[in-house]
């Protein structure tokens, strides 16, 4: 391999990366962006990569995708940024009225924000002062599961199980009611006991619909959680459905709680809310919610948050464009085509492969748990040597992640997983 390039010393120099090494990073070799197109992505020296992880499951339809990139020079022309404190702007109204129209909220309010933990982060306090504004006392607890993630600022991360190298925040973390993930075959019954126990001080319980996907893509069936959502309404606890990964196609339908019939009390969104185009996040509350919060003016009634960049103006517009993108390009029914397709490859190909121990997928999100021999981790290696072969992939720990952008081609699909076979061919040979 070649020693690093001038832009990855310059990239270690100036720029710390999240979840990164940076003693290593530079001999990790990194790939250096300058453009995109389409599906695939450019490196300074003009090397192209297939996206296969929609850089870190944000983007939806590619990159440069001419109605998005006009949508946001129209918006340039008119506003880039005005603040949601207390005014309001066109385009956001647009974008919520459209989004009020699909999303599996009863009469939704949308509070923007632009990180997906920020949406959690306001769901949390959001449900702490609704009881509170009801004058209902002792709800302060939230229930979430194992395996969880929901973000990295401190109140996501309690709700998260911990885990990526971030138990050493452990003091910082407030306590939660912690029951079995979706690796558990009894999570469902062990969360319905918990909650039944403990409903009157619960102010929560949150949950990541279908997939849990930073854990290596743990899936649930639909069934349960319609289960789980039916315990929650029944005992009269606020359902949080952290739709931050799934939401916006991921998963086949436009939102994972549609194929469980959840409709929650308090709905996150982030990630490909902008198809992967500019930081926007968003939390839905329903109306009996939201209406907690009426009061006088100025009264503590009212919800005392609200972030700077909430309410882009320009994520906005990209957001609204790519809403009615989903139809225009029949998305949905490319990812039931190409996540059968996924599927069968993976479970032909992969699945049969020593050095792979399971398949996990639902929609366009699928993980390849690796069995390296004790002592050794494959993760690493062998999405290197897929970077290697021109397709980007990135592993959780042991599992290869594969989230391929929401319009990905026949071709394509059969790609990815050809270069994967040869990568674990690879490294499995040593
Ligand atoms: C990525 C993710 C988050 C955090 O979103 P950020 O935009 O990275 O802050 C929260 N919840 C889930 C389920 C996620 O996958």
């Amino acid at each position: 391999m070649n020693p690093p390039t001038s832009w990855v010393r310059r990239d270690a120099a100036v720029v710390w990366h999240g979840f990164t090494q940076m003693s290593s990073y530079e001999t990790n070799f990194p790939v250096i962006v300058e453009r995109g197109e389409g599906h695939e992505l450019i490196d300074v020296d003009g090397n192209r990569y297939l996206d296969a992880i929609s850089s870190l499951w944000v983007n939806t339809m590619g990159h440069r995708v001419p109605e998005l990139d006009a949508a946001l020079r129209e918006q340039l022309d008119r506003v880039a940024h005005t603040t949601m404190l207390g005014n309001g702007n066109r385009v956001v109204i647009e974008l919520a009225e459209a989004l009020a129209v699909v999303v599996p909220v009863d009469q939704p309010h949308f509070l923007f924000a632009a990180d997906g933990a920020a949406a959690v982060e306001q769901a949390l306090k959001i449900a702490f002062q609704h009881w509170v504004n009801l004058g209902v006392k002792g709800r302060r607890q939230y229930l979430a599961l194992g395996n969880a993630y929901h973000g990295d600022t401190v109140g996501s991360l309690a709700l998260g199980a911990g885990g990526f190298g971030t138990d050493l925040f452990d003091a910082l973390r407030f306590p939660v009611l912690r029951t079995p993930g979706y690796d558990d075959p009894g999570w469902l019954e062990t969360a319905i006991r918990s909650i039944e126990s403990h409903a009157h001080e619960l102010a929560a319980v949150v949950i990541e619909p279908l997939v849990q996907g930073a854990a290596g893509m743990l899936t649930a069936l639909p069934d349960d959680l319609r289960t789980l959502g039916r315990a929650c309404r029944d005992l009269g606890v606020l359902l949080i459905c952290d739709e931050v990964a799934t939401g916006f196609g991921r998963t086949g339908s436009l939102f994972a709680s549609e194929q469980c019939g959840l409709r929650p009390d308090l709905l996150c969104l982030g990630k490909g809310i902008t198809a992967g185009y500019l930081p926007m996040s968003a939390t839905v509350a329903a109306g009996h919610v939201f209406a907690s919060f009426l009061g006088p003016d100025l009264s503590e009634k009212t919800f005392y948050h609200g972030h700077s960049y909430g309410g882009n103006a320009l994520a906005a517009a990209v957001a609204l464009r790519h809403l009615a993108l989903f139809e225009e390009k029949g998305v949905l029914d490319n990812v039931a085509l190409r996540s059968a397709q996924l599927r069968s490859e993976l479970s032909g190909r992969v699945q049969t492969l020593s050095g792979v121990s399971a398949i996990r997928q639902c929609g366009l999100m699928a993980g390849v748990q690796l069995a390296p021999p004790t002592g050794a981790t494959w993760g690493r290696s062998v999405c290197a040597a897929a970077v290697r072969r021109g397709v980007l992939l990135r592993p959780l720990g042991e599992v290869v992640t594969i989230v391929p952008p929401l319009t990905v081609t026949s071709e394509e699909v059969d790609r990815i997983v050809a270069v994967l076979v040869a990568s674990i061919d690879e490294v499995r040979a040593g």
